[in-house]
């Protein structure tokens, strides 16, 4: 498996926003309100996206920080492109990765 890279054109990718695994979590809201107010800094390439910031792209960068995510929901990565462009079904773990760690 080629290596899944945490870049912004990846986090823009990611469903991971609308996961409904994260859905109700106050914390994953408040990273996604300040990555909004980041996007046009990230996009000019003025600053670059750093894993604590970002509430998704998961499968690169290993598990959340948020304990308010509710884990009886369901992952949503197979639905996601980079599951196919990266072939994260054979790779371990199969999805929930903001609670199992990044793909390998
Ligand atoms: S496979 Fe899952 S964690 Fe990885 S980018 Fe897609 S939705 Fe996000
Ligand atoms: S890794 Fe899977 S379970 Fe976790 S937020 Fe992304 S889509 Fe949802």
């Amino acid at each position: 498996m080629a290596k899944l890279e945490f870049n912004l054109e990846n986090v823009q990718k990611c469903i991971c926003k609308t996961c409904p695994v994260q859905a109700n979590s106050a914390c994953v809201k408040s990273k996604q309100m300040k990555v909004q107010e980041m996007m046009p800094k990230l996009i000019a390439g003025e600053m670059a996206p750093k894993p604590e910031m970002i509430p998704g792209l998961y499968c690169a960068h290993g598990k959340t920080m948020c304990a308010d995510v509710d884990f009886e929901e369901m992952c949503q990565c197979n639905e996601c492109p980079l599951w196919e462009e990266y072939d994260l079904s054979n790779g371990e773990p199969m999805g929930y990765y903001c609670r199992d760690g990044e793909a390998i």
